[in-house]
């Protein structure tokens, strides 16, 4: 299902990182997942019973290979 969020919510809506940029529904390889996505950074985010998370400890980072395919994928180790 895709998210079906009010379009003057997504307005309103904006990534909790430094950019501030716009969201869109979806995510880059799946437009109607059940995320929202960043225009600027491309973190994801998820939403759950219709509630984005939008939380940078919550987010996904972009899949590498996109654009920027410099970053070496991080490590997840603690
Ligand atoms: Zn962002």
């Amino acid at each position: 299902m895709a998210v079906t969020l009010d379009p003057q919510l997504l307005e309103i809506l904006a990534c909790p990182s430094p950019d501030h940029a716009p969201l869109t529904p979806g995510t880059q390889d799946d437009p109607a997942a059940d995320a929202l996505t960043c225009t600027s950074c491309g973190r994801t985010y998820p939403v759950r019973d219709g509630i984005p998370v939008l939380l940078l400890d919550e987010a996904t980072p972009p899949t590498d290979g996109e654009r920027d395919s410099r970053d070496e994928p991080s490590s997840d180790g603690a």
